[in-house]
């Protein structure tokens, strides 16, 4: 079991959602990846991995090695929260961002994905479905799925819509789905109330 409160998934954006796994929730920055085992718990509590295949990959690595892929992990997130900073607010300009997606596409390169045939149900019954899945070689083979959820949020959602929290001291990100697109936090539960009770502090003050 992690030792952290559970990952935070309020981005509406599943590619953001893993850039968001840093944060600061109350007064202290948590990293939910800062070494294998988190991790490990992050991509199950994502569903970005199923569990069995967590569990194989578990049984077979080093715990050195998982230390090892979720360094890579976090360089791969903070590179990227970089250049999601730089280019949200305004529509990507694409031939310029490919030119900066060049970590991406190496590791989507590396992938060995195929298709195969399963069994799929629904409330019309059983199926028969072609399914993408992957060869899950090595404990970095974890570093596809987060790529492939990275590459999907940047080819997929419209930059302009992608907001940082305006909390003060807040550095989650959402895409703002919403109908005005007027979603100013992360959630009201935890920036929303704080900047609420701010300015209700603001009024109360003014009044005296
Ligand atoms: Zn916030």
């Amino acid at each position: 079991m992690s030792h952290h409160p559970p990952a935070i998934f309020i981005a509406d954006s599943r590619g953001l959602d893993f850039l968001n796994s840093v944060a600061t929730p109350v007064d202290t920055p948590i990293d939910w990846i800062a070494d294998g085992d988190g991790l490990m718990d992050w991509l199950a509590q994502a569903n970005y991995v199923p569990a069995n295949v967590l569990d194989e990959i578990k049984a077979r690595a080093k715990p050195a090695d998982l230390d090892r892929v979720a360094r890579q992990a976090r360089e791969l997130r903070e590179w990227c929260r970089g250049l999601v900073r730089k280019h949200m607010g305004k529509p990507l300009k694409p031939a310029a961002t490919l030119r900066e997606l060049d970590p991406l596409n190496s590791l989507l390169a590396r992938d060995e994905g195929f298709n195969e045939i399963r069994v799929s149900r629904d409330e019309s019954g059983d199926r028969l479905e072609l399914h993408t899945t992957r060869r899950w070689r090595s404990a970095e083979s974890l570093l596809l799925p987060i790529a492939e959820n990275l590459v999907q949020f940047i080819c997929e959602e419209n930059f302009s819509d992608v907001k940082a929290c305006e909390g003060a001291s807040c550095t989650l990100m959402f895409a703002d789905h919403t109908r005005r697109r007027a979603r100013r936090w992360c959630s009201m539960a935890i920036c929303g109330n704080r900047a609420k009770q701010a300015a209700h502090r603001e009024r109360l003050k003014n009044q005296h």
